[in-house]
């Protein structure tokens, strides 16, 4: 029912003519940058999305759309072109990003960034935030008790409750090496064996030969979130902080032969980043950074904490549409969206 609302809600932004008010705003307001983000590729129409972007937006890379953004028009000059600059990046670098972003961005010319965890990209396992939903699906015991805690996974809600315990205890982990060992011992407590099924392959890390043939195509960029994927924030260690930003950066220079001069935050709100975090992106030399923080950019951005829209392949795109265009931000703010939704859980 939510779902079919927000179609219904995004239709009527956009056959009243909103969303082309909303891009004429957008336009003529103030220079500005839209960066959506994506993670998967699969699970929704992606080719409706990009046809749809490429019609309405100017789609760059990401590099070259933030040193247009920073880089003053001289005379009041601007790009023939007068439709808003969006990039699409892509995080975490799943291997439908290969199958079917790449493939479509080569198809329809459509430029794509996404943002690597180098880190994943050797070691070919499965994403930490992905595993507690895994483990307790693919477990062969019935009862298991982790620190003190007896779950009886015969019961729907206990292993849900599980799949929640082990992903909080990965994601607030202080270190990585801490994080990989509480892993290890859940996969041995369910008794999960470490291979993939098919079904998994999807949502596996992308290799390096499949980034440098994404590489050598010209339509994707790549940025660098990361060695392992860590909640920085949370890290007690200075650093290893340090460590998983600056090796990131250069192991991905060595793969690809030339400058990465953007990162990407995991998780990516305020919370996760801090001082510390933001002091580490500017020492090992990137000269932009992307949160998961809402809201459009503009040559006043701060450009290590730069903002995005985040967008799913599972919308439907008239959703997609509205969100681009700012409309689910704009009327967020105003709290009617809410109130719609409570409306419909308890109507009069
Ligand atoms: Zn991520």
């Amino acid at each position: 029912m939510h779902k079919r609302l927000l179609i219904f809600i995004a239709a009527c932004f956009n056959y009243s003519g909103l969303v082309r008010l909303a891009h004429w705003w957008t336009q003529y307001r103030q220079q500005c940058l839209i960066v959506l983000n994506y993670h998967r590729a699969t699970g929704g129409d992606l080719r409706r999305h990009l046809l749809y972007l490429r019609r309405h937006y100017r789609i760059l890379h990401l590099e070259a759309a933030l040193e247009e953004l920073y880089t003053p028009r001289k005379g009041g000059s601007c790009p023939c072109d007068r439709r808003t600059p969006v990039v699409l990046s892509f995080d975490d670098g799943y291997s439908d990003n290969y199958t079917h972003a790449f493939a479509l961005a080569r198809e329809l010319q459509v430029p794509i960034t996404i943002f690597l965890i180098p880190g994943y990209v050797e070691s070919g396992e499965y994403f930490w935030w992905r595993e507690g939903e895994r483990l307790v699906r693919r477990t062969q015991v019935d009862e298991v008790t982790i620190e003190g805690h007896i779950y009886h996974l015969n019961q729907p809600d206990e292993r849900k409750v599980l799949a929640q315990a082990i992903d909080s205890r990965l994601r607030h982990a202080p270190s990585v090496a801490q994080r990989e060992a509480f892993l290890a011992f859940a996969r041995q407590i369910l008794a999960v064996r470490s291979s993939i099924v098919p079904q998994e392959e999807p949502t596996l890390p992308l290799t390096w030969t499949q980034v440098r043939e994404m590489e050598e195509s010209g339509w994707v960029s790549f940025g660098a979130h990361t060695m392992h994927h860590p909640i920085l924030a949370y890290l007690t260690d200075p650093a290893e902080v340090q460590c998983e930003v600056g090796e990131c950066r250069t192991m991905l220079e060595q793969q690809l032969g030339h400058p990465v001069r953007a990162f990407a935050y995991p998780i990516g709100q305020l919370q996760h980043i801090g001082d510390k975090v933001l002091h580490a992106v500017k020492q090992a030399g990137y000269d932009w950074a992307l949160t998961t923080m809402y809201g459009f950019n503009s040559p006043r951005s701060n450009p290590y904490l730069l903002r995005r829209v985040e967008v799913d392949v599972s919308q439907h795109w008239l959703v997609m549409a509205a969100e681009t265009a700012g409309l689910w931000g704009f009327f967020s703010r105003l709290r009617w969206i809410p109130i719609i939704q409570r409306y419909l859980k308890n109507p009069l």
